[in-house]
């Protein structure tokens, strides 16, 4: 069965190898406050700069999940009280505002449409400590384009900005200097099994959280911040997830051809969909679709069908997610997906869609 869920989704085909490797090596049994961890952790924050193009000035944390993300900026960027806005067109950045929501009781939330950008003009965000966005959408299959943060980051320089880029880093080029923190859990653009998220801080990011001084909690971004200084972590992390990224960022192109691959593999896939009649992309306006993340619509009887003749030729497609639960589903583009499978998942489809 090959995984097009967009998440968790297919893993990389040298897994086998690396988790051979990682047993072999020893690692998995050494001490996180010990040099070998620390060359572990120290080689993956180099290997994150090069193969991501991360600024070397931003700071590479680990979390465990992207919603242990959101927990982290609520309680040490924000606090009891601490006001932020919430850009979303689509459930994960609804649900980001609602978790914010429970810790700082001071969320505003500023939906837009999924086929519309928000009015960077009209918004007032002097008052704010921080500006969440989704950068990649996974419910729906939109993106927010370079522009846009780019103009976002310039017209509004007070408040932090904060990037949920789970399903579009290690997938896409990001524009990593017009937000301060980003973050993503690996089970999407990484190719690797659930468990582990990094989050990348600006300077302005890493200056607020020791403004801030928030230390009441175990994942407090100060504590973590003043381990991942030494090369350590707060807690016994992940050792294998840490290793498995590591090695599969080494074995990686570098970003400028995986955002080349994944572009031509998306223009090939809306060229595919645009000759079908039973299903066309949720959002139309190409500027603000998601390469990494198709979404497609159609009557719900055609998508439980297409999912489940899928899943039986041995293809795993994604269910649609919260209010396109029933009329949508979804397709990854992920770059540990092989132009072979997506020529067979396509084969399939046309077959489908002829009969
Ligand atoms: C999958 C996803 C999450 C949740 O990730 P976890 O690792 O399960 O916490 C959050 N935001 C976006 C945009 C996602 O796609």
């Amino acid at each position: 069965m090959i995984s097009f869920y967009p998440g968790p989704s297919k893993v990389w085909d040298a897994l086998p190898r690396y988790m051979q490797d990682a047993w072999q090596s020893g690692i998995l049994s050494v001490n996180h406050r010990s040099p070998q961890f620390a060359a572990l952790w120290q080689a993956l924050v180099d290997q994150l700069h090069r193969k991501l193009d991360i600024p070397e000035n931003y700071s590479i944390l680990p979390a465990s999940s992207a919603t242990e993300c959101w927990e982290i900026i609520a309680q040490s960027l924000l606090g009891s009280g601490g006001k932020s806005l919430h850009l979303y067109n689509g459930a994960f950045g609804e649900k980001w505002q609602e978790y914010t929501h429970k810790l700082t009781g001071a969320t505003t939330k500023a939906p837009f449409l999924q086929d519309e950008l928000p009015d960077l003009d009209a918004l007032d965000s002097q008052a704010y400590a921080l500006i969440a966005l989704t950068h990649n959408e996974t419910s729906n299959g939109t993106a927010l384009p370079h522009g846009f943060m780019h103009n976002l980051r310039r017209q509004h320089l007070t408040p932090l900005i904060a990037a949920d880029a789970t399903s579009s880093m290690a997938g896409m080029d990001l524009p990593w200097a017009a937000a301060d923190i980003w973050y993503a859990s690996v089970q999407k653009g990484f190719g690797l099994p659930a468990g582990l998220a990094i989050m990348i801080l600006s300077p302005k990011a890493v200056a607020a959280a020791a403004d801030r001084g928030e230390n009441k909690h175990y994942n407090s971004l100060g504590f973590i911040l003043e381990n991942a200084r030494k090369q350590q972590t707060t807690h016994t992390p992940n050792v294998l997830a840490l290793y498995l990224l590591m090695r599969s960022l080494q074995d990686r192109s570098t970003m400028a051809v995986v955002d080349q691959q994944i572009q031509e593999r998306w223009q090939q896939w809306i060229v595919f969909w645009k000759q079908q009649e039973c299903f066309k992309l949720l959002v139309e306006e190409q500027s603000l679709q998601s390469p990494t993340v198709l979404t497609l619509l159609g009557s719900p009887e055609d998508v439980s069908r297409i999912k489940a003749d899928a899943l039986a030729a041995g293809f795993y497609l994604g269910n649609g997610y919260g209010p396109w639960k029933n009329s949508t589903f979804r397709i990854a583009n992920f770059p540990a997906h092989t132009d072979k499978e997506i020529e067979m998942l396509r084969q399939f489809l046309l077959q489908w869609l002829l009969r």
